[in-house]
């Protein structure tokens, strides 16, 4: 493959050769017309009077201009050969302009594909490739910020894992060496052990599927309100057990949203789970709706121990604890939050969380109205 230099240079010069090639000729012909062409041949404006004759004398010798043609031809070489060399030393310049900041690209390209993501093209040159390396670092910003997620997230999971790994395997090791007999307790925190993992992993995959956009939705028209009524029924028992007292609150105004029934009660059950959690014996839950001019605003409010402001910002990321150890003691994954808001996203809404720390949280996330359509699509918002 030629270089771009080597092949604007060629073209350059034949173009050049080309032009002066033409003008020669066109010099040369004109030339050759007029030496062949005598005055009588010459067209004129015709003659009112005819010309005196000539008086008798000696013949006068007829004067022609001297052949020229010839004698400019080092001349016309000359100028060939000028106009090729301006014509490379054109193209040499152009591609310089031209390819220098392709070949920058070319090498932050090269650096990328080396797994050096932090490496940018600098945005130089004419308007379209000034375009294409603003183009290159946006997608190499991606790279990188996708590439320090799964970093973090591949720490976090080896993190999460090895704390219930570790004490299975201590267990079984004394177990084998004969140190001691399980216990029955001892088994049952080992089979706790062994259920953290397995929730860990379901919810590592649900996250993983909703953060990539490969979670499959069964969008479709339904009633919010009936959803999170079925949520209050099913922790009723959990919230009597302790003593908090859980209800649904108003759905005033609220239109049918559309959503994942499926998705939405999962959301449901992780936000009043959290709510049932961390709140106080006496103290309440509740549930309600609100409409927004274009979406539906559910929030779960509880009067329970509140969240910090300056941790607040970041409930919503995998694997944040405000207090790490004891949740983990407690079967928490850590994910719980990290699931609502890829869930609700995927499905067009967004979250919040608001809180006073030591007088409770309310957690909110919203939902799309949905269209106006016919209740003849209504699905069975009912759990199978
Ligand atoms: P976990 O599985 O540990 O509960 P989540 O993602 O559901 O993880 O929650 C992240 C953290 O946010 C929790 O560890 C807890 O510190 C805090 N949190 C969540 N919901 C509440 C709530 N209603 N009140 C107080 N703190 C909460």
């Amino acid at each position: 493959m030629k270089k771009l230099w080597v092949q604007l240079s060629l073209t350059n010069g034949v173009i050049s050769l080309v032009v002066v090639l033409v003008l020669v000729s066109a010099i040369l012909g004109f030339r050759f017309i007029e030496l062949t062409t005598t005055d009588a041949d010459r067209p004129g404006p015709p003659q009112a009077q005819p010309p005196p004759a000539p008086r008798p004398g000696p013949a006068q010798p007829q004067v022609r201009p001297p052949p020229r043609g010839p004698a400019e031809w080092p001349l016309f070489v000359g100028l060939m050969l000028a106009a090729v060399a301006v014509g490379v030393l054109g193209g040499v310049a152009a591609s310089r302009t031209i390819s220098s900041p392709i070949s920058k690209l070319a090498r932050a390209t090269r650096e990328i594909s080396a797994r050096n993501l932090s490496v940018r093209a600098p945005v130089e040159g004419s308007e379209e490739i000034a375009t294409l390396a603003r183009s290159f670092n946006d997608m190499a910003g991606r790279l990188e910020a996708s590439d320090d997620n799964r970093k973090r997230m591949l720490a976090d999971i080896s993190h999460e894992l090895r704390t219930p790994l570790t004490v299975l395997k201590g267990h079984l090791r004394a177990q084998l060496d004969g140190v001691y007999q399980l216990s029955e307790a001892d088994t049952a925190n080992l089979y706790g052990q062994v259920e953290h993992l397995i929730h860990l992993v379901e919810d590592l995959r649900l996250l993983t599927l909703a953060e990539s956009g490969s979670m499959p939705l069964t969008m479709a028209e339904g009633d919010i309100r009936i959803l999170a009524q079925d949520c209050v029924e099913l922790f009723e028992p959990n919230a009597s057990e302790k003593r908090v007292h859980l209800s649904l609150g108003s759905f005033e105004h609220v239109s049918r949203v559309n959503m994942d029934a499926l998705r939405v009660r999962q959301v449901l059950t992780n936000l009043t789970a959290n709510a049932l959690q961390y709140t106080q014996e006496g103290g309440m839950v509740t549930i309600s709706g609100e409409p927004t001019p274009t979406h539906v605003k559910v929030s779960v409010r509880d009067t329970g121990q509140g969240i910090p402001p300056d941790v607040l910002p970041y409930v919503f990321d995998r694997f944040y604890r405000a207090d790490g150890s004891r949740n983990r003691n407690t079967g928490g994954t850590g994910l719980g939050l990290a699931i609502v808001k890829a869930m609700v996203e995927a499905q067009g809404g967004a979250v919040g969380a608001e809180s006073t720390h030591g007088s409770g949280s309310l957690f909110w996330f919203t939902l799309q109205v949905a269209a106006a359509q016919p209740r003849a699509h209504e699905f069975d918002t009912k759990r199978p």
